[in-house]
């Protein structure tokens, strides 16, 4: 498998590693966007947050959850901005499922969520889309 994220988890790629357990493993973003910043792979080979079950994505956030307090512990960060992308438009540069935790800081420049993208959708659709979607479960 030539998956750089197996190999980091396989020990054939070096990485600083904070958190292993049975289902996850976890380590420091080599270009980190904020001081802390980690992300956590499920040890299974995944390309896609959607092609998870429920329980494989439970016990991955579980995982996050655990992480992500101790990262916050450490840094002593106030905020934290928790997130995955899923897709190559959504920015996914590794083809193995990861979870970024980004620990966030007064004034470090960085943006929320709705600074990911903003295309303008129509508002108008809200209520048929919502429909659709519910009607899907
Ligand atoms: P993505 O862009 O796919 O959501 O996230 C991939 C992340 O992996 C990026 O934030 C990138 O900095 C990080 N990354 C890429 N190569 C390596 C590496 O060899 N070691 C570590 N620790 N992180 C890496
Ligand atoms: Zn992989």
């Amino acid at each position: 498998m030539d998956c750089l994220f197996c190999k980091i988890i396989a020990g054939e790629v070096p990485s600083h590693k904070v958190y292993e357990d049975e289902h996850a493993y976890a380590f420091l973003d080599i270009y980190p966007t904020s001081r802390g910043h980690t992300v956590v792979l499920p040890k299974e080979h995944i390309t896609s947050f959607l092609e998870m079950s429920e329980e494989k994505t439970a016990e991955l956030f579980a995982s996050v959850n655990r992480i992500a307090k101790k990262v916050i512990a450490v840094t002593e960060a106030p905020g934290v901005n928790i997130g995955i992308n899923n897709g190559l438009v959504a920015g996914q540069t590794v083809p193995h499922v990861h979870v970024h935790i980004i620990p966030r800081y007064e004034n470090d420049g960085g943006g929320s969520m709705h600074t990911i993208v903003d295309s303008n959708p129509d508002r108008e659709e809200l209520e048929q889309l919502a429909s659709v979607i519910h009607s899907k479960f």
